[in-house]
Order: structure tokens, then sequence, then C-alpha cells
């Protein structure tokens, strides 16, 4: 071998490192060649000198793939193992291959030259001291850098090049093949077809990916494995949210071909490991689109439109979806005065208001103001409904064959399943009885597998009766047209969901602004169409019940006079005497005169006349607690009163105040100066204690 007379006994004394590396597990699997020659490398090292138990061979980078060190823990055990000086030689195919990077290299030769360690190839031996080796391996290894790029620009330029003539093949995604003549096909299989295009359907009716997927529950979605053992077979699975936007997002089913959907692109992480990601690009920037190109499951105008749904249900860039509150214009309505979006603030018992988001962000204008969510929602839909009456009969058509076309689906899926189960289950039995009498194991096994397909096709039949059995009955053509007569009808009908009625709302409305408007009695409402046209129109803003506002004045007045001297009761009478009614028509009670009190602000006049005090008045001029003198009225100790509210009234004279502190100053409980016994050691727990009666013999 070239420059073998660089080896001398002190690297033989140390351990030979054969270094494997191969890309990918197809190369591993398909170039064994490659493979073999570099276990041979082990028998080049004994052939050199070194003793077979010092020959180590490092292959636990086979298979792996990247440009640098990072993620390849054989390379890192190698580049250890040489800087602590135990190797004599590092034996590689090719040695400026040895690392994927120039970085990975240049200190492999740097650490070899510090520790006086050979790096052999199938050229020759390197001593990185010498000066000349170092330099040519410098040079090996920029070249094969140079070769690398000049070799991928080629293959990237003519991959381009039939990418733009649409004939570069790519993996289709399951439900397209190519057919024998490469050119692209929707799948022969009908199941498979029939799922594909069910997930479009689905879709068009849920209107969102995680509707699918329940329209799915129970029902399983192929998937074409590619590459490795189970490279073109099918394999089916439940279907999940990611795989339902992958086939939704995928051009490929509206019969387009694409290259440059997506890029590599590589990036630092703090670690300072280097990390490949691939990314989505813009649709502007796909290198190759060619609309048209294969037969598709949608046209390119629905994948667009899919596309649109989709963007309009992504609520974390924004976008304010279809929710099942019952609030009818949530998510498109509008602040007319901030702008601002506003939001149903639901308050229980079925009554809900549209309120400015601005409130919750500080920013309110003066003018932003809140409605009743059933007012405005009213309004809508009546502007709604007129509007829809040229178009009712159409309407219910397409509700109609919707029907159809769901029951159909429901219950195809299940025929073709069984379907493909019956011809297992033949293929099965057809090879049970093609097997000689004598081959017993082998009747056997083909036996068990018969059964199994039959147990799997009586279950594909159960599941094709049940799906039949559970669809509801289909609604005759002329309940149809009955439906189509009274659109107003199935409107309000209890069947139809607050969602199905937002959807229907939005395919028609853009959005609706709550305009600013001068008289707080009235809402001004802006109506954007989706066909550009807008309309306004004022409301009566709904009444809170019993609000005084529509007390009549004179009684208003009324009981703003007399409400400071005169009591509840009282007041009733005498609006009573002058024939007054309520703003609903209805002759005032307590109730009524206190909504008035409360949005005039008049306070109850006090019950207690000239003279008297209240419980709470007595208790603060004695300084003791009021229950003290609930206890000398109940005790008869205190004479009271009850006034017209049942409020209780001391009459108050000098001589009752005095009686009063007497019966105090008197008692050991409330004065301990007069305590005549210790007191008790352990307090009564105060729950024990009657509420209104004090211990006996204290007071
Ligand atoms: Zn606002």
């Amino acid at each position: 071998m070239n420059g073998e007379h660089k080896i001398t006994s002190g690297h033989r004394a140390r351990t030979a490192l054969v270094y494997l590396r191969q890309s990918t597990l197809v190369q591993v699997r398909e170039h064994t060649e490659s493979t073999m020659r570099q276990y041979a490398l082990a028998d080049v090292a004994v052939s050199l000198g070194w003793a077979p138990q010092d020959v180590e061979v490092i292959d636990r980078d086979l298979g792996l793939s990247g440009t640098s060190a990072a993620h390849r823990a054989g390379f890192r055990d190698l580049m250890s193992r040489v800087c602590l000086g135990e190797v004599g030689a590092v034996l590689g195919l090719e040695v400026s291959r040895l690392a994927r990077s120039n970085a990975d290299l240049a200190r492999l030769a740097e650490m070899a030259r510090l520790t006086g360690t050979l790096l052999i190839d199938s050229d020759g031996v390197y001593d990185l001291s010498d000066f000349n080796d170092w330099l040519v391996l410098g040079l090996k290894s920029t070249m094969s850098q140079a070769e690398l790029h000049i070799m991928a620009g080629r293959l990237q330029a003519a991959k381009l090049a039939a990418a733009e003539r649409g004939e570069l093949r790519a993996p289709l995604p399951v439900g397209l093949v190519y057919d024998d003549d490469g050119m692209v096909v929707t799948d022969p299989d009908a199941e498979v077809r029939a799922a594909v295009a069910d997930i479009f359907a689905c879709f068009a009716a849920a209107g969102s990916a995680y509707g699918v997927v329940a329209a799915f529950a129970g029902r399983k979605f192929p998937q074409r494995a590619y590459g490795g053992a189970w490279a073109g077979q099918l394999r089916w699975g439940p279907l999940t949210h990611h795989r339902v936007l992958q086939v939704l997002r995928n051009p490929a089913y509206a019969g387009a071909y694409v290259h440059g959907r997506h890029v590599t692109r590589k990036t630092v992480d703090a670690d300072g490991n280097v990390r490949t990601v691939t990314a989505e690009v813009p649709r502007a920037q796909w290198k190759v689109l060619i609309k048209d190109h294969h037969p598709g499951y949608v046209t390119w105008e629905e994948y667009l439109a899919v596309e649109a749904r989709l963007a309009a249900n992504w609520t974390a860039s924004g976008a304010r979806t279809v929710r099942e509150g019952s609030a009818l214009c949530q998510g498109i309505i509008y602040c007319g005065s901030c702008g601002g979006p506003m939001v149903a603030n639901y308050q229980g018992a079925g009554r809900a208001n549209y309120e400015c988001h601005s409130r919750r962000d500080g920013k309110k204008a003066p003018s932003c103001r809140g409605i009743a969510t059933a007012a405005l929602d009213d309004a809508v839909a009546r502007v709604l409904l007129d509007a829809l009456t040229p178009e009712q009969v159409a309407l219910a058509l397409a509700a109609a064959s919707e029907v159809t076309g769901q029951h159909q689906r429901a219950t195809r899926a299940a025929e073709l399943a069984v379907e493909r189960a019956r011809y297992d289950a033949d293929r099965a039995e057809r090879a049970f009885s093609q097997v000689e009498p004598e081959n017993r194991l082998v009747a056997r096994t083909l036996e068990a597998r018969w059964e199994a397909r039959l147990t799997a096709l009586a279950e594909a039949e159960q599941a094709l009766e049940s799906a039949r059995a559970t669809l509801p009955s289909l609604p005759g053509r002329d309940v149809l047209a009955a439906i189509a007569a009274d659109l107003p009808a199935l409107w309000h009908a209890p069947t139809t969901t607050p969602r199905d009625r937002k959807r229907l709302l939005r395919t028609l409305i853009a959005d609706v602004t709550l305009l600013p408007e001068p008289d707080r009695a009235k809402a001004r409402i802006g109506i954007r169409w989706h066909a550009g046209t807008a309309d306004q129109l004022i409301i009566d803003r709904p009444r809170p019940s019993g609000i005084p506002a529509a007390t009549p004045s004179p009684a208003a007045e009324l009981i703003r006079r007399l409400g400071l001297t005169a009591g509840n009761d009282d007041l009733v009478a005498i609006l009573a005497r002058h024939g007054y009614l309520t703003g609903a028509g209805r002759p005032f009670d307590v109730k009524a005169v206190q909504w008035v009190r409360r949005v005039y602000g008049i306070p109850v006049p006090s019950p207690v006349a000239a003279g008297e005090v209240s419980v709470k008045d007595a208790a603060r001029q004695l300084g003791c607690s009021p229950g003290v003198i609930y206890y000398w009225i109940e005790t008869g100790q205190l004479e009271t009163r009850r006034s017209s509210g049942n409020r209780l009234c001391i009459p108050w004279t000098p001589d009752t105040e005095a009686e009063c502190r007497a019966r105090i100053a008197a008692s050991g409980h409330l004065n301990p100066a007069a305590r005549r016994t210790r007191p008790r050691k352990t307090p009564r727990c105060p729950a024990e204690q009657p509420r209104m009666s004090a211990p006996n013999g204290i007071i």
C-alpha cells in the first residue's frame, strides 16, 4: 500500500479503528457491495501488521443520514478515542469522506496530527504530522465537497426540469396511483375511492375537519405505505384530524401536479446542534403547479373553497368560527363606534347580550353600546328570511340531495367492506381446497386463515346491517315540498340547531354592525351582504320589564312627590284612588312602587315616628347589642309598636332610657363591675345559645 512505511511499531501497538458509514437504510440494504468492502477494511488492517484483536470496527453509523456529526454516535466515539491517543490508525473506504462535513474532518485531522494517529484509505496512508499528507487530505476534502455540490446541482436541475414537465414521479397520496404507463389515475379499488371522496363530502356537510373525524367514527381510512417492507401495501386505520387536514390540503386530489410545496431548512438549536425542519411554502412560491394534470376528487375551485374554509376555522389566527351558542350573529358582529368585534355574553335563563370586546381591553369608546341578542337576532333573521324567499325551492332541493347523498355514502362504505371481506374469504377457501391432503400442517394453517376470513365477513355483514338499520328514513317528496314552501318554519323548527342557522346566515351575510344611534331607545343595525350591498335598519331596543320609563308621568310624579314621606302601602292606596296604572297597564302594587323608587332614587321614609327609635338606634344609644333590646322586648320589659312595614318602633322617653340604663348597670352579664359570681370558665358555644334570650338570672 502507498505510504506503508509510515506505519511504525508504535502505531501497531495501538488500536486500529475501522469506521463504517452508509447514509440510509436503503443504501445499507441495497448497496451491500459497499458495506462488504467497508467491513473488509478490517482484513486490510491485519495485513498491514495489526494483531486481529487490536482491530475494532465502528459500525453504529450505518444507515444514519445527516451532514453533521451531532446525531452520529459512532463518529463521536471515534473522535473521543483519537483524542485519548489510544488509536494507531483510522481506516475508512475514502478518508476524505470519513466525515460528512469539512468541519468534522478538519477536527479529526487536527486531533490525529496531535496524537500521531494515521488515517488510512484505499489510496494510502496519511501521516498528518507530515505537511504534504495534511495538504493532500485537505485538498481531497475540499474537492469532495465541491463534487457533492456539483452533483447535487445537476441532479436538482434535472429533477426540476422533469417536474416542470409534470413527469417527476413523487409518492402519491392514497386514492391516487400510477397506472402501467406511469400516468396518475384514481385508485381502482372502489372502497379506497369511496373513502377519499367521503372525506370531501363530509367536510362539505360538516364544515370542519373535526366534523369529518366524527363522521368517520368507527370507520377506517386507508393509508398507502411507502418504502420499507410494507411498500405499496394498503393499510386501514382510524382517521385522525391530522390525516383529514393532509387530505383536504393536498392539491393532488384536485388533479393538480405540484412540485416544491415543502422546503427543508436548517436551524441551529440552543445546544448548537444542526436540525433540519420541513416547512410549507405559500402557494405563490410553489416551483411547479400544473392544473388538470390528472383526474382528481374535487375541482381546483372546490380545493380553493376548502382551503378558505379551513382558514376561516383557524381560531388561532383570529378567525371567529360558528359556535354552538344561541346568539345568531356571534363571530360576525362588530361595534360601529370603536370598530372592534362584539362578543355574545350569556347570562343564563336564555338571556344574552352582545357586548363590545373593547370593554374587556379597557379601550371602550363612550358611544360603545351593547344590545340584547334576542332583539338584534330577530331583526337580522327577519331580513335574512325575506331575502331568501326567491331561493327557497333551490335550497330545499339542495338539502334533499344532500340527505340522499349522505344516505348513500353511509351504506356504500359498508357494502364495499362486505365485498372485500367476501373476496378475502373466497380466496382463503380456494387456497385451502387446493392444498394436498398429505400436507396436513399447511392445511391446518390455511383452514385457520379461512375461518378468520369468514369471521371477518360475518362482522362486515353485521356492520352493513346495522348501518342500514340506524339510518333515519328519508323524508318524502311532499315533505320536502312543504319545507320548500315554508322556510321560516324550518328556520324556527326545534330540530334546526343554532349552528345550522349561523351557517345559513353566513352564506349570505358578511357581517353585522351595531351603529351609533343618538336615540337611546333605538338601535341602528348595519348589515353587509356577501353580494356587496349593505342595508341599515332601526329597531326599538327591548325594555327590561318594569322599567319606570314606561310609567306614565303623572303616576311617577306622584311617587316622587310623596315618596319621601309616604310608605309603599300608602302610595299603592293613593295611586289606586287616582286610578293610575303602570306602564304595562296593571294597577300599582308594592313591587311596582319599589321599581319607581329604585329608578328615581327615592328612599323609603323611616317608619319610626317622632319620639320613637328603632331597635338599632336604641342599642347604639345604650351602648349594648341589639340582642339585649330584643330580649327586653320579648320578655315584656320594653314597649314597642309595629309600623306599616312591620318594623319595631320603641317609644323613647327619658324615663324609658333611664330604666334601661339602670337595668344594664344591675346586670352582671352586661356590667362586669356588678357581677356577683365568677364568670363561667368555659364559654358556651355560640351555636347553643338561643338567639333572643339571655341566660337566666344574669340580667
Ligand atoms: Zn365598541
